[in-house]
């Protein structure tokens, strides 16, 4: 038990939950490095969600708010860390979900429906596998034709940088979570929400009951100078740290 007085209570917490998922086969053994990787950059933000966080969740929302096919690609990281409140925000938006995985395997994708379906999510895809993204080799290419194939926004938090181009070169409007704003996701996507997961989610959902006036979000949105921003403020953060 982590004590909650520890002055890294949440980020041991995430920890935590990512060991327990790759140990009951959730989380992939590279989901272990993905996550150590964010959390570097978590450390670079303050490990708070940052006005250029805040605002790219409202164009997040936006788009979701007006998508007619929405669709929210869940790994074994999303899951453990999100699982809750991924089915929270699927409910909210009408988004289906579906279990896409880097290293595909029939056995952890059943895992996660599993872990998703005792959150309350239903119709959760993946298993199928009866589509493909087009311009990738191997199993990463497979896909859900009624879920991410067919969709016209695709919300996937923690994507690959290969996997977030190809979904564009397919037409799609690609939302991301993504800590490093370097990231080929990050640079790829048509919004970055340079945040934790942890806290993007609820924020994304917040922002969704609140946002009135979509359209305008999307044609203001720059994702490019909001990446810009979240640069200066490590830098700047960094300049003046002692
Ligand atoms: P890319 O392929 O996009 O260039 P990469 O190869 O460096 O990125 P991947 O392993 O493909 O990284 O994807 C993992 C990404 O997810 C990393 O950029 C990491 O910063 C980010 N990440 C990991 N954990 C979290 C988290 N809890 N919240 C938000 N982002 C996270
Ligand atoms: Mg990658």
């Amino acid at each position: 038990m982590i004590p909650k007085s520890h002055p890294r209570y949440e980020s041991l917490i995430m920890r935590e939950r990512i060991v327990k998922g790759m140990k009951d086969g959730v989380v992939h053994l590279t989901g272990l490095i993905a996550h150590g990787r964010g959390e570097a950059f978590d450390y670079l933000i303050g490990e708070k969600t940052q006005d250029f966080a805040d605002y790219a969740s409202m164009a997040a929302a936006s788009h979701l708010k007006i998508a007619s096919k929405p669709v929210i690609s869940v790994n074994g990281n999303a899951a453990m860390l999100s699982g809750k409140d991924i089915v929270r925000l699927a409910e909210e938006t009408g988004a289906k979900i579906e279990v896409n995985l880097f290293h595909r395997s029939k056995e952890r994708i059943k895992k996660i429906v599993e872990m998703l379906e005792k959150f309350g999510g239903g119709n959760i895809l993946g298993l199928e596998g009866n589509a493909r993204i087009e311009g990738l080799q191997h199993d990463r290419a497979i896909c859900s034709y009624d879920g991410i194939y067919t969709a016209d926004v695709v919300f996937v938090p923690l994507e690959d940088g290969d996997r977030c181009e190809a979904l564009k070169k397919m037409g799609k409007i690609v939302i991301t979570v993504d800590l490093n704003p370097l990231s080929r996701t990050a640079r790829n996507a048509d919004v970055t929400i340079v945040d934790n997961i942890i806290r993007a989610i609820p924020n994304i959902l917040k922002k969704y009951k609140e946002v009135r006036n979509p359209e305008k979000i999307i044609k203001e949105w720059d994702n490019k100078k909001n990446l810009q921003k979240a640069l200066n403020f490590i830098c700047e953060r960094l300049k003046n740290f002692y």
